[in-house]
Formats: structure tokens, C-alpha cells, sequence
């Protein structure tokens, strides 16, 4: 089956039956695909926006979400609602399903339903998945963060942990249960330990009887030999003190060999006196691992090599040409997370995109200009990504930031109290609708001086992930091998 690309006339818009607009399909409606949405809907295109969920989500602050800090309607919004001015237009129409696979030889892509849609113009914005290095089995002992579910599984496991272990009366069982490791210190990771230890040291310290929640260890176990590894070194020594500060393990050059449903089993690196490194075996039981370590493409990235034979990184994403197309397909863009894009700001020294929010959005923009570009008979235009630095928080008060000055190559650098302060206003400004900003405002102005985390409520554990590991009292019998 073909789907048409406008199903409907909307009730006083200029859309006309039998339409020969181009359209254009964008696949994913993030920080991409949103922006690309937005950028085209006064062109004379047709536009199909297809999510497989009915959200836009604001993945920056998925953590407090998986903390209990934050409801998910304060992060997330209905798409549909996001667009209704450019739905009200009468040339956007929002799709809810999942794209299954591109066939670019017919330019359709083809929905789980079967169904196919067809397109003059793609943009690809499918975002990025987990990668556990070839280890998936990992997966359901250790899950990442990503979309709302994990968020609310995250939430679940780390609270169950805790009510597990008032019920558990041999100390030996109890202390996996308060052992929390996270694996993975970039900017997820830190933030995801820093927010765990809060919790265990303030949050709940007074609201349980058998156990004391200020016991519990957050390790926090990185593979390289620093934190933050793409902040520069002085800020990665600042974000490790204000951690230990907070009540958290650093484990830098600790690189993950197993997880069961026992624990976390690493080899540790540390350099010697005479300059090798001595690396030794460990094991640390854990019920709760928090996955924040790869990232690679969505699998929507093999679908269009398959169809196309565009060329995918080593992460799976793929590598794109200076506008942004690939290969063969001037009609085809991928942008944001998925897309290995290099940055024409300096044209005789491109540099590597970061996959970010602000390069999603701006790739988002880039591809909406060049398809109008392509429109008007105009050569397109190479893509030019503007940073403006880099922030990481890590727990109440507790932050480092770069920034890039725009003068003389330099970045201002802060860590502590105003950074913080700095990044939870950034992130208030960039979400979506006054309400969401009122509401982050209000939570935060209340968990700051209280240092209550009021979302801390999940449904029925069976209802979320019927298989769920943590809900067995112990785990299978099998010895902790690794
Ligand atoms: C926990 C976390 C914290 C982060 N913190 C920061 C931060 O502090 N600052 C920052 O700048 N960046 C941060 N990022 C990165 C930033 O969120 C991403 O770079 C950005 O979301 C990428 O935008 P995107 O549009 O490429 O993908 P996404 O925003 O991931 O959007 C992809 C969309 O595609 C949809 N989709 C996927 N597959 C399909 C399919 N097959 N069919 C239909 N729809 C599909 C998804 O539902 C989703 O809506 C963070 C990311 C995470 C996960």
C-alpha cells in the first residue's frame, strides 16, 4: 500500500486536492528533525514528520527523569501539539509509527505497518541507539538511557534497589542492593552518579528504618584514564573532586569485562611509578548498573547503506557529504546524531561534528535551507557548525563548563556553584513551551532548598518490563564468572 502525502484538506488552508508539491519526509522528530520540520513548513513542499512516539523529547535532562527529579510531561511534549501551527498551514502532516526500512530505488520508506510513503526529499534524523560493544546480553542487566522507557525503568530499578534492600535481613544479600554502578563518565554518566549519590546521601536518608540509605556505594567506572574525557584535563580533575564530594566512586582506566545479574565484573589500569600499567582483575556486586558508555547509530543507517551503499563510521552512523546528502543521493540528508558530518566553518580545516543537541538543530536547519536551495535551482551549501561550548553538571551545585569565547580562540572555563547555576538556565531556556519552563523552575527551586525528588512514584514493575531482573529476589544461580 502507497500512502498519499496529504490525506486531508485542512479546514481553511490553501491545500489543493491532487497537490504536486514536492514532498519531503523526515524521519524522527527530535532535535533534527524538528528543527528541519519547522524550517520547511513555509516552503511549497508537502511535509510528512513520522516518529515511532507521539513526543518530542528534551534528552538533556532525561536524567532527572530517571532520578525522580523531574515528571516526564516537564521534558517531553506531544509532537502533534509542538507542530500545530505548522499543521494549521496545511502542509504538515505528523505520522506516529516506526520506520522499518528505505527503499531508495522507489523513494519510499516503509512503515511497520507495511506501508509505504513516498518522498522527493528525505531527511534521515533517526537519532542514535545504545551500543554495548558487541555484548548486547549486557543490555537487560545494565540499561542505557535514551528514551522515556529507560528513564522510567532506570527510575524503577534504583528505587526498587532501595526497598529491596529494607526488606533483605542477611547484610551479605543487602549489599548488592545498595551498590549502584554506573558504566560510562562522559556527560551521562557523571551526571547520572552525581544525582544517585544526592539520593542515597540526602534524599532518602530519613525515610528508611532498617537500612541507612548513606551507606550505599555509587561507583562510577570509566574506561579511559579521566572523566569527561572531551573536556579539557584541569576541568576533568574538577568534575572527579566535586563527584567525591557528592559520595561517589571514581574508577578511571576501568575498563568493563562482564555484567551479570551478580555485578560488574573490570580490569583496572593504573599506571606505575616506572611508567608501565599494572592491570588487575575485579569484581563488584551490584543489582543496579546504569549503562552510559556507547552510543552508535540508529539501525535506520544500515537500512539506507543497504538501499544506497553510503558509507557508515565504525559507530554506525553515517558519513555524509559537506551538504549534508549522501553519496549519489542529493535528495537523501541525514543530520543529527546519526549522521558522521564534518563542519565547513573553516573550509581549508573541517572538523567533526559532535553529536549534540545544538549540531542536530543546526544540522536540522541546514538540510530545510538546501532543499529549498535544490528547489529554486541553487547549488547547495556546505554545512557550518557554530559550538558554543561545552557543559556537564553533576549534582546540586556542582557543574564545569567551557565555553568558547568569541575572540582570540579562547574558552572561559568554570567549574562549582556558577557553573551549575549557568547550566541549569541554559537548559531551562532551551526547553520546549513556558509551561515545561515554569514547571523545570518550580521543581528545581524546590529540590534545591528541599533536596526532595518529587517524581519518585513508578507503575506495577510487571507492567513495565515484564522479564524485569531486579524484581527476582536473587538472581539466577549461576556462579559469578567472568
Ligand atoms: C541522556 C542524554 C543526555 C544528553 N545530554 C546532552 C546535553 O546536555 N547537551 C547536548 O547538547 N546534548 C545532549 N545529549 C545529546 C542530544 O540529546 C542528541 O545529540 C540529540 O538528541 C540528537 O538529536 P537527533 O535529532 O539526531 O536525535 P534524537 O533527538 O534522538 O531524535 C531521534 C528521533 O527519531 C525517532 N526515531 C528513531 N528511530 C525511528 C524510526 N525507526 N522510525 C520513526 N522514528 C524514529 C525517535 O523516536 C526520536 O524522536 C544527550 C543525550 C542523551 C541520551
Amino acid at each position: 500500500m502507497t500512502l498519499s502525502a496529504s490525506p486531508r484538506p485542512q479546514s481553511g488552508s490553501k491545500q489543493i486536492q491532487g497537490q504536486t508539491k514536492p514532498t519531503v519526509v523526515i524521519i524522527g522528530c527530535g532535535f533534527g528533525g524538528l528543527e528541519a520540520a519547522k524550517a520547511l513548513s513555509g516552503a511549497d513542499v508537502e511535509i510528512i514528520v513520522i516518529d515511532r512516539t507521539n513526543h518530542h523529547l528534551f534528552q538533556p535532562l532525561l536524567y532527572q527523569v530517571a532520578t525522580a527529579g523531574l515528571t516526564a510531561p516537564a521534558i517531553a511534549g506531544p509532537i502533534r501539539h509542538i507542530l500545530r501551527k505548522q499543521i494549521a498551514r496545511g502542509n504538515l502532516t505528523v505520522l506516529m509509527g516506526e520506520v522499518t526500512s528505505i527503499d531508495s530505488a522507489s523513494r519510499c520508506v516503509v512503515l511497520d505497518g507495511g506501508e509505504h510513503l513516498h518522498y522527493d526529499h528525505l531527511i534521515l534524523a533517526a537519532g542514535a541507539t545504545h551500543s554495548y560493544f558487541g555484548r548486547d546480553e549486557w543490555a537487560k542487566y545494565a540499561p542505557g538511557l535514551k528514551t522515556l522507557g529507560d528513564a522510567f525503568t532506570i527510575r524503577r530499578r534504583v528505587l526498587t534497589a532501595f526497598e529491596q534492600a529494607e526488606r533483605e535481613t542477611d547484610p551479605d544479600k543487602r549489599e548488592p542492593w545498595l551498590t549502584f554502578a554506573v558504566v560510562g563518565a562522559g556527560p551521562t554518566g557523571v551526571e547520572m552518579a552525581g544525582t544517585l549519590a544526592e539520593i542515597a546521601q540526602h534524599t532518602l536518608s530519613a525515610e528508611f528504618r532498617r537500612i541507612d540509605s548513606r551507606v550505599a556505594r555509587v561507583i562510577l567506572l570509566e574506561g579511559a584514564p579521566r572523566v569527561l574525557g572531551t573536556f579539557t584535563e584541569d576541568l576533568s580533575k574538577r568534575a572527579k573532586e566535586q563527584l567525591e564530594m557528592l559520595g561517589a566512586e571514581v574508577l578511571a582506566g576501568a575498563k568493563v569485562t562482564n555484567i551479570t545479574a551478580f555485578g560488574i565484573h573490570y580490569d583496572l589500569s593504573e599506571p606505575q611509578p616506572d611508567g608501565s600499567n599494572k592491570v588487575s582483575s575485579h569484581f563488584v556486586a551490584s543489582r543496579t548498573v546504569v549503562w552510559a558508555a556507547g552510543v552508535a547509530g540508529s539501525p535506520l543507517g544500515r537500512s539506507l547503506a543497504k538501499s544506497t551503499g553510503c558509507q557508515l563510521d565504525r559507530a554506525g552512523r553515517v558519513i555524509v557529504k559537506p551538504d549534508l546528502t549522501i553519496e549519489g543521493h542529493p535528495n537523501i540528508y541525514v543530520v543529527g546524531d546519526l549522521a558522521s558530518a564534518q563542519s565547513y566553518l573553516h573550509p581549508d580545516k573541517p572538523t567533526a561534528v559532535p553529536g549534540v543537541s545544538p549540531s542536530a538543530k543546526q544540522m536540522g536547519r541546514k538540510s530545510a535551507f538546501n532543499i529549498m536551495r535544490r528547489m529554486k535551482g541553487l547549488d547547495t551549501q556546505a554545512f557550518r557548525y557554530f559550538d558554543y561550548g561545552s557543559m556537564a553538571t553533576i549534582g546540586k551545585r556542582a557543574a564545569v563548563a567551557m565555553l568558547d569565547l568569541p575572540w582570540g580562540n579562547k574558552k572561559l572555563k568554570f567549574s562549582g556553584f556558577p557553573a551549575w547555576l549557568f547550566w541549569l538556565f541554559v537548559h531551562v531556556y532551551f526547553l520546549i513551551g513556558f509551561r515545561n519552563r515554569a514547571l523545570v523552575l518550580m521543581d528545581w527551586a524546590w529540590a534545591y532548598f528541599s533536596s526532595q525528588r518529587h517524581a519518585r512514584v513508578f507503575p506495577d514493575p510487571h507492567a513495565l518490563e515484564p522479564n524485569a531482573v531486579i524484581v527476582h529476589r536473587d538472581p539466577p544461580a549461576t556462579p559469578p564468572v567472568p
